[in-house]
């Protein structure tokens, strides 16, 4: 069983042709899908995607990328959600230092009352990360027990022996797929296999044979594939290691088929 533990299916893109896109995924291997929320407006449209779709698996969140859109009562209001809706996760929720114009305080706001929804209702985090690893960390580190997964990871590998110290999952996408990305091939083969991820970012992050095309959960055969190469552990092994780090992180989502 294949998990893709990060995928945007609710994403408008996918509107006129959802079913195949997901007919696609559960032909090639793929049986439970993450679905991240960015932003309280989306957060209906996941609810009922996923609840349409058993094996897509509901989180919700306010991503930095949106962080102008963002208010105090969208986070009175992710208390509720997730106290009626139960969600997998808190997520997608982060800190992003590359897009210069993102405030960086409102950021940081948004992201510790985040971490503190999910220390309040026990359920793990999904943290977007860029150029960011060592504000991510403090914010972990400040609340213990707290669980999750830094998906897309691109921090150093002293970061993510620190974050795998601290009982979270690093998930790796197409990126990995490219020659020239070094550093994070390094890292996907350096790390210890328990504490990683696969995921697709769909409709993002394409793999190198879908460069620049809409991605979706199908291609996530790619990433395995050039994580097969990168790795000694043989395919089926990379896949149901990373299915079960999945499974231990998110509860529920075992034997949604
Ligand atoms: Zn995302």
């Amino acid at each position: 069983m294949i998990i893709d533990s990060h995928c945007h299916i609710d994403f408008p893109v996918f509107d006129h042709d959802r079913q195949q896109v997901l007919d696609r995924a559960l032909q090639n291997g793929i049986q439970n899908i993450i679905v991240p929320g960015v932003s309280a407006e989306t957060w209906p449209r996941i609810k009922e995607i996923c609840t349409q779709y058993k094996y897509l698996h509901a989180c919700y969140g306010l991503h930095p990328y949106h962080i102008d859109q963002h208010t105090p009562a969208d986070l009175l209001l992710l208390e509720q959600w997730v106290t009626s809706e139960n969600p997998v996760a808190i997520g997608e929720c982060g800190l992003d230092y590359f897009l210069k114009d993102l405030d960086k305080t409102k950021q940081l706001d948004f992201f510790h009352a985040q971490l503190d929804i999910a220390v309040t209702h026990h359920l793990p985090v999904v943290i977007h990360s860029r150029k960011a690893t060592e504000d991510i960390i403090k914010g972990i580190k400040q609340r213990t027990g707290l669980q999750g997964m830094i998906h897309s990871y691109s921090g150093s590998y002293e970061q993510a022996i620190q974050l795998i110290d601290l009982g979270f999952y690093l998930s790796f996408g197409g990126a990995i797929t490219y020659n020239r990305a070094t550093r994070i091939r390094e890292l996907v083969r350096k790390l210890p296999l328990n504490a990683l991820l696969i995921e697709t970012d769909s409709p993002d992050q394409s793999d190198l044979k879908h460069h620049k095309q809409r991605n979706e959960p199908a291609y996530i055969k790619s990433v395995i594939k050039t994580m097969t190469e990168l790795r000694s552990e043989k395919m089926e092994i990379i896949i149901n290691q990373t299915s079960r780090n999945c499974m231990s992180l998110f509860s529920g989502i075992n034997d949604s088929i």
